[in-house]
């Protein structure tokens, strides 16, 4: 097996279902749609197939059920060029399922189920070659924390970077957080975490200095207003691209497995991130 360096996400896959409607329906409204279709999703399972879409392999750990949109996910992975090997089907199970309603100004609102996201065998963490070639670990918070804490642990022994996209926003143990190299949030996440609210690039400059006091390193995406890091070597902010919105949806996701994907390919820090605002500002700008 080749040796090149790497990527490991543990994480989530879903089958997304989207639905495009003029607005998003209120409490008991009914909302006529105009379509629908399945998308490939999970934190996880994006950020895998953007690591590999900005050039740089990745292996993921996850776990479908046996059942058809399981299949769907395999084979989207697959087609992405994630390697599914770590990826186990659980017999009986029903596999990490989403709605999302897409309105006409492309923002959305989501139902997750996370079927067997919650199910993944802690012990698929010390299986042959996973680690092999890997030099940075990606978390989400889309499977339960215990698991989180164990890829951490292995990774961090294994002397790979750990970073950590704490989406969506829970409370995070000492244990986690100690071992966390990059933390990565949005602006929600980022006032969830530290109570400030992150309205504009200054005010995510501040919610990142104040996380750096917790964490390594903190990247704060503020949407098209751009993105502030705090850590070490001090602050900086990289201001967002103008661009003409289609979508939001995975641009998180877009964002964080291109800045692993430079990570890996032995980028600084600062360059990474000016990559993936850059690409997740095309994201954005296209259809999904
Ligand atoms: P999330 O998708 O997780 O909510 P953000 O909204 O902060 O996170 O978006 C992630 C990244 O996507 C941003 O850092 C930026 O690079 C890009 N992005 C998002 N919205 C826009 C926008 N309106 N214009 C340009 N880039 C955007």
């Amino acid at each position: 097996m080749s040796s090149h360096p790497r990527a490991v996400v543990v994480g989530s896959l879903h089958y997304d279902i989207v639905v495009d409607a003029h607005h998003r329906p209120a409490a008991g409204e009914t909302v006529a749609g105009t379509a629908w279709r399945p998308v490939f999703g999970g934190k996880g399972g994006n950020q895998a197939a953007a690591v590999v879409a900005a050039g740089i392999p990745c292996r993921m750990v996850s776990a479908v059920g046996d059942d058809g949109f399981g299949i769907f996910l395999r084979d989207r992975l697959r087609a992405a060029g994630v390697d599914d090997s770590h990826v186990a089907t659980l017999p009986g199970q029903g596999s990490g399922m989403s709605v999302a309603i897409m309105d006409a100004g492309g923002d959305y609102g989501a139902v997750i189920v996370s079927g067997t996201n919650m199910e993944i065998d802690p012990a698929s963490l010390e299986q042959e070659g996973l680690w092999e070639g890997a030099t940075h670990l990606v978390l989400q918070n889309e499977i339960p924390e215990a698991l989180n804490i164990a890829a951490a642990q292995a990774a961090h022994a294994r002397g790979l970077s750990v970073v950590l996209n704490a989406a969506p926003a829970r409370a995070l143990s000492d244990t986690l957080v100690q071992i966390i190299d990059i933390l990565v949030v949005n602006a929600g996440e980022a006032e969830a975490l530290c109570g400030i609210a992150v309205a504009s690039l200054d005010t995510a400059q501040d919610a990142a200095k104040a996380l750096s006091e917790r964490f390594r390193v903190v990247v704060v995406t503020a949407g098209g207003d751009g993105v502030a890091v705090a850590g070490m070597d001090g602050t900086y902010l990289e201001p967002g691209h103008s661009v003409t919105l289609i979508s939001t949806h995975g641009a998180g996701d877009c964002f964080i497995g291109t800045m692993i994907a430079r990570l890996v390919g032995r980028h600084a820090l600062p360059d990474a991130v000016k990559s993936a605002n850059l690409a997740a500002a095309k994201h954005v700008s296209r259809e999904v």
